[in-house]
């Protein structure tokens, strides 16, 4: 049964053939966008399936969930359902399968809890505090910053201790120390200690490293130019080497990648992974890939002419049998709103002529900020669209709080989310109180959560009586949630909480409008919660060790032969719980909220969102110096070949047609800025644009064009001023001549959407006054909540 392996290789090239089918030895695929790596490391895991390789074997390691889900999709459709048995996903998701398993061993409860960015730098500030460090010379996000780079080199507390060279660093291995173990008080991990804490799980823990590399026998990893030591040091104690004393051949690793798509060096990742991989594993095979099936002759050698003035590289040759194609299409705008207007219309007439459908199209900016001003035109035009990562649901403030509510019922010793919600809404326990309870967790050792229970029982005599009883109250309050908890589903439990705390009530009982906006978030997220279980449900994820009759003989014997499969596996949370609810919401990536295909929309994301997709139709706006490349990179060798690697993911994005464009002016915190073209749009060669529009000469004012760009930082503008002030008026001027301001005399009711120059997409909340005199209160979201004039001439639509 199944496919016969030679059909699986159909229709591949003879390199892809050849990296599909070797085996024997470590395998290295590098090789340029759109060339097939992501494939081939889909039909090498259907090949292996096909050829009796039992799925329970397989780990497959992809950048985002999103992507996990539709690679281990497509084997399905090749191989069948059996495929789902095989580990796909990020690497995050896969330490934190192989932790909860393993919590024991670690002296850990299965259910920790995972800590996002947010959380750490709340834990990191609390520390900080205690240590009384001053939050202005040492902030906490530059402490969580310093801290993540260290556990990204797999530098223990003690080890960043012994390096410190500089009072800056004595202060952060200090913190390190304090908040690597408040995070073990607390049962939490972070994201990099996911990695870690594995990292450390297979090197310290020889029983507990065999398993896997007896279970595991063939690991591939996708993106591997992304990679950071951590990850690298995690992929080798995976696969295992020769010499290990286990007597466990290593398994067969196959990583793919792209030097020149390495984007995420902020993080930690380093190309060094992939430069020295044939080093690092001597037997390695490498193989390369020459043909790119994605992409015209034109926009490859756009790409090449942008990437090749990236120092240090080694040149691709890349070739594409699709044709020249279209020209690349080059707009040089007023300003943002005449930049999105052009998109826009141009999207509109592309779907009008049949030459593309709204799924076909993206939209990529450097920052997320840039999706505002698309957002506003598509509305008013009426185009569909989704945001990729730029609505941020759970970093909502009442989302995070509701949350936090979940995580301290799966997890008491969450002392984040505890001290988070401890007073919210307010009970009466206030902030010395909580002082209080937390230096007697500190001399006891204990964690916050069992030091609130003491403090309940009265075993903490500095607590004044009134907080006393308050703290009684809430942990009485938190017992019966736990029970609710224990008894229902997610969705029920969460609508319990909302209800029995009072947090909803006291919502409904404001009139603050933005109070209003935070209901419905809570009930979205119920919803998520109803939609999480209903999945669930639906379609339970079969059992790692699959049937008896399914599993190839080497697989049931690697597992039969380790007594304690069993166990791990009963530790697990059900798919259903709590517990897997919080991990699948800790654990969205950006990219993961991308529409399903089908649904008809435009897609907008930040550039890097979209590394690994590709779409017919790419626009990408804001080609300016000081925006992209991002003014930070412009005096920096090292971060400008970053940015640049950035433009070349962004034009092998496209596959027929790409358009390019840019901002003369730009409102940038308020302010109106003046920015020259982008360094990468002036590479291009011209015989490859098609200019629909090109700068004025008589807006070509030179000194107002030199405003950023070499200076390197534009914090320096003085000099300008007064030119820029004269470019900023005409720009208003033209925006005005266009017509996409209203003059107000509107009825504005209630509930009806609209969209402001300055606050951006708005609600009205309730309208005051008639005439002359008539107001409306709007809430604006993020901007917040504004009452306005509706009379003259107001820089507001109504949608
Ligand atoms: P990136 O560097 O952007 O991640 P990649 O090297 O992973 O790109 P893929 O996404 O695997 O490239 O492939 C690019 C496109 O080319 C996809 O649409 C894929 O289906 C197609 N493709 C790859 N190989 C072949 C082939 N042999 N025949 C036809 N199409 C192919
Ligand atoms: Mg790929």
């Amino acid at each position: 049964s199944g496919p016969d392996p030679e059909d699986l290789l159909a229709g591949l090239n003879p390199q892809q053939r050849e990296a599909v089918t070797h085996s024997g030895s470590p395998l290295l695929v590098v090789a340029g966008a759109g060339s097939g790596k992501t494939r081939v490391l889909t039909s090498r895991i259907a090949y292996l399936l096909a050829g009796g390789v039992h799925p329970g074997q397989i780990m497959a390691i992809t950048f985002t969930n999103k992507a996990a889900a539709e690679m281990k999709e497509r084997v399905v459709d090749l191989v069948g359902r059996r495929a789902n048995m095989m580990w796909v996903s990020t690497f995050h998701s896969m330490c934190v399968r192989v932790l909860r398993r393993e919590a024991k061993t670690l002296g850990l409860s299965s259910n920790f809890s995972i800590y996002d960015a947010d959380d750490s730098k709340r834990l990191i500030g609390m520390i900080a505090r205690e240590q009384e460090l001053d939050s202005k010379r040492y902030p906490p996000k530059q402490l969580g910053i310093h801290i993540s780079n260290l556990k990204n080199e797999l530098l223990t507390p003690e080890e960043a201790a012994e390096r410190a060279g500089n009072d800056m660093e004595r202060k952060v291995a200090q913190v390190y120390a304090a908040y690597r173990r408040r995070l073990v008080d607390s049962n939490a991990m972070d994201f990099d200690d996911l990695i870690m804490r594995t990292v450390e799980l297979l090197q310290n823990h020889p029983a507990v490293a065999e398993y896997y590399r007896r279970r595991f026998r063939h690991v591939l990893v996708d993106e591997y130019q992304d990679t950071n030591h951590a990850q690298y040091v995690l992929v080798r104690e995976l696969v295992g080497t020769e010499t290990a004393e286990s007597g466990v051949a290593p398994a067969e690793l196959c990583v793919v990648g792209d030097a020149d798509q390495s984007i995420y060096a902020f993080r930690g990742a380093t190309i060094r992974n992939i430069e020295e991989f044939e080093r690092d594993y001597p037997q390695a095979r490498s193989i390369p890939l020459e043909q790119n099936y994605r992409s015209t002759q034109t926009i490859l050698s756009a790409a090449n002419a942008v990437i090749r003035q990236n120092p240090n590289r080694r040149d691709k040759r890349l070739w594409s049998e699709s044709g020249e194609g279209e020209r690349i299409v080059g707009y040089v705008a007023d300003n943002e709103h005449d930049e999105a207007a052009f998109v826009a219309n141009e999207i509109d007439s592309l779907v009008d002529r049949g030459e593309a459908t709204f799924n076909d199209i993206a939209v990529f900016y450097r920052t997320n900020n840039q999706s505002r001003v698309f957002e506003e035109v598509f509305i008013r035009l009426g185009l569909p669209y989704r945001v990729v990562g730029g609505v941020r649901f759970y970093e909502r403030r009442e989302v995070r709080d509701a949350l936090a509510y979940l995580r301290v019922l799966d997890n008491p010793d969450d002392t984040v989310s505890l001290r988070r919600i401890l007073n919210v809404p307010k009970r009466g326990i206030g902030d010395r109180a909580e002082a209080v309870v937390a230096v007697h967790a500190e001399q006891e050792r204990i964690s916050f959560g069992a030091a609130l229970r003491e403090a309940a029982k009265g075993e903490v005599p500095a607590l004044a009586t009134r907080a006393r009883n308050a703290i009684s109250g809430f942990v009485e309050l938190l017992d019966e949630l736990h029970a609710v908890a224990a008894a229902n589903d997610v969705a029920e439990t969460l609508d319990t909480v909302l209800e029995r705390t009072g947090y909803r009530g006291e919502l409904e009982a404001s009139d603050d409008p933005q109070d209003a906006t935070r209901l419905e978030n809570l009930t979205e997220l119920i919803t998520v919660a109803r939609e999480f279980t209903e999945a669930t449900a639906a379609a339970p994820e079969p059992a790692d060790e699959g049937s008896p009759s399914d599993a190839a003989p080497d697989a049931a014997s690697a597992d039969a032969g380790d007594p304690g499969v069993e166990d791990r596996d009963a530790d697990l949370p059900a798919d259903d719980s709590l517990s897997a609810f919080l991990e699948r919401v800790s654990l969205v990536a950006d990219a993961d909220s991308l529409p399903e295909s089908g649904d008809g929309v435009v897609t907008l994301m930040t550039l890097h969102s979209a590394k690994g997709l590709e779409f017919p139709v790419v626009f990408s706006g804001g080609w300016e110096d000081g925006v992209f490349p991002h003014n930070r990179a412009l005096g920096d060798t090292t971060e400008l070949a970053e940015e640049r690697r950035l433009a070349y993911v962004c034009i092998t994005r496209a596959r027929q047609r790409l358009y390019l464009s840019r901002a003369m002016m730009r409102s940038a915190w308020g302010q109106p800025m003046t920015n020259p073209a982008s360094r990468f749009l002036t590479e291009l060669p011209e015989e490859l644009m098609d200019w629909r529009r090109v700068e004025p000469a008589d807006r070509a004012a030179p000194q107002v064009r030199s405003t950023w760009g070499s200076r390197g930082g534009g914090a320096d503008r003085t000099g300008a001023d007064s030119a820029q002030a004269r470019v900023a008026e005409r720009g208003m001027r033209s925006t005005s001549a266009k017509g996409w301001k209203d003059t107000i005399a509107l009825k504005l009711e209630a509930g009806d959407k609209v969209t402001h120059d300055k606050y951006g997409l708005g609600t009205v909340v309730s309208t005051e006054g008639e005439g002359a005199r008539a107001t409306a209160t709007i809430d604006f979201g993020a901007s917040g909540t504004v009452k306005l004039m509706l009379i003259g001439s107001v820089p507001m639509a109504k949608l």
